[in-house]
This record gives C-alpha cells, structure tokens and sequence, in this order.
C-alpha cells in the first residue's frame, strides 16, 4: 500500500452506484468519504422546510439570506455502514432521499450561490487530501487536480432499477414506490444536471470512465483497484 494520500473523484450520472463504490474504495484505502450530493439534498430539504419552494419556483433571495448559516456534517455509523447526514445537527439521512427532496434537488443545484458555497466547503473538507468524493463536478470544479477522476454511468432503465430495489428494500411496505415515476426522476435529473448553465454535469478530459451496466460490485472493485495500482495509489 503506497502511503500518499491523494484525492480521488468519482462523478457521473444519478443512481449508478457512485456512492457505493466510493465508500468501498475510501474503506479499501483508509480515506475518508463525502457525499457530496447529500449537501445538495440537504440544502434543498431545508428549503423545503422553511417554504422556500413552492410552485412558482424557488425563493433565491431568501435562501441566499441563510445558506452560510447552514451546518451540514457526516458522522459515519460504523454498525450500519452509514455515512449519515446531519443539517444543523439533526440527523436528516432518511429525509434527503425520498422522492419529494429527489424531486426538488437538481433545480436546486442549478443555483449558482448555492453551488459557490458547496465547493467552498468540500474543497476545505478535502483540502488535507486522503477523500473521497462523490458529485457531479468534482473532477472538473471542485478537485480539477485530483489524483484520480472516475466518471460513472450505466443504462437509465439499469439505474432506476437498482433505486427502486434499494428504496423497497429499505421500507417493503411503502406503496407509494413505482419504477415507472423512479425513470422519469432518473431521467429528468440526468437532463437537469447536464445541461445546466453552472458546472454541468460533465465527464472531465483526464477521467476514466466506467460504465457498470452490466458489472457486479465485485468486478466493479477489481476493474478500480487495477487503475489504482497503474496510479501507485494502491
Ligand atoms: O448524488 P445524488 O443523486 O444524491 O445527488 C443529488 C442531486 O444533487 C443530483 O441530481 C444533482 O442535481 C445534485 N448534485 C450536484 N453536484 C454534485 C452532487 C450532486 O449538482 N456535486
């Protein structure tokens, strides 16, 4: 194990496992994860909660007016695997992946106040290196330098798929989960994220791509770890 501890990036498309490969490779290599995407749905749950939202659009300028007071951490529950979420010291993990705050995040994201202020905080999260870290922009915005960028993806029909077994595995009973309405959540966050104005969502010229359609986790890991290894950051 080489002892440099460096920053990798990992970006791509909704639900394709990103989040899962990155804390496997941060528990592989002894750095630490951030999720970035959960301080964008944490963002978009709190307003939500204050009335932020509503259907005439997003209130910026009251949003503005309080997102540097925001408090968003990440305490990792070890029994659980579980890198939970808190928002002003409430834990809010459960909260920010339902469908209401999966619905709402991404034109939340397109905020250019909001995403200024979450790259400042996760370049400051990572400024020590030893991350790694999840997003849409990680690679080309937020660690441009980063030792290694990873870009995600897999078939929308696959990635819907893998949310709905995830949510109905979590809560078996909830009749509220239909796959249908998960593809079109997948696929209008995939539109939203990528033609966005502010830092689209985009594979960076130096990342590798890995396309999981039809891996297993275990290939995906063999397939990450040799490209560490090729990097000497394994
Ligand atoms: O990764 P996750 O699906 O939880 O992210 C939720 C949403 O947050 C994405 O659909 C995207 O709109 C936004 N996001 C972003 N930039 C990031 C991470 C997430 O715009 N770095």
């Amino acid at each position: 194990m080489n002892n440099r501890k460096g920053v990798i990036a990992i970006d791509g498309h909704s639900s394709c496992g990103k989040s899962t490969v990155a804390k496997d490779l941060a528990k592989e290599l002894g750095y630490v994860y951030i999720d970035t995407g959960a301080m964008y749905r944490a963002v978009t749950l709190f307003a939500m909660q204050n009335g932020f939202i509503s259907e005439n659009g997003i209130n910026e300028s009251a949003l503005k007016a309080v997102l540097n007071d925001l408090n968003i951490t990440f305490k990792y529950q070890a029994e659980e695997k579980l890198n939970e979420t808190f928002l002003n010291g409430l834990s809010v993990e459960n909260e920010i992946r339902g469908l209401r705050v999966s619905n709402n995040v991404s034109a939340v994201s397109t905020i250019a106040f909001v995403r200024h202020r979450m790259v400042e905080l996760q370049q400051a999260m990572g400024k020590e290196g030893g991350i790694v870290m999840d997003g849409r922009d990680i690679g080309t915005v937020v660690f441009p330098d980063a030792d290694l960028k990873l870009f995600m993806t897999a078939s929308p029909e696959i990635r819907a798929q893998r949310r709905y077994d995830e949510l109905k595995d979590k809560d078996p009973s909830d009749t509220s989960i239909a796959l249908d309405s998960i593809l079109e959540n997948v696929k209008h966050r995939d539109h939203v994220d990528s033609t966005r104005k502010e830092s689209p969502l985009k594979q960076a010229e130096d990342a590798v791509l890995l396309d999981n359609s039809h891996m297993n986790k275990t290939e995906q890991m063999d397939w990450i770890m040799n490209v560490l290894k090729e990097r000497n950051l394994a």
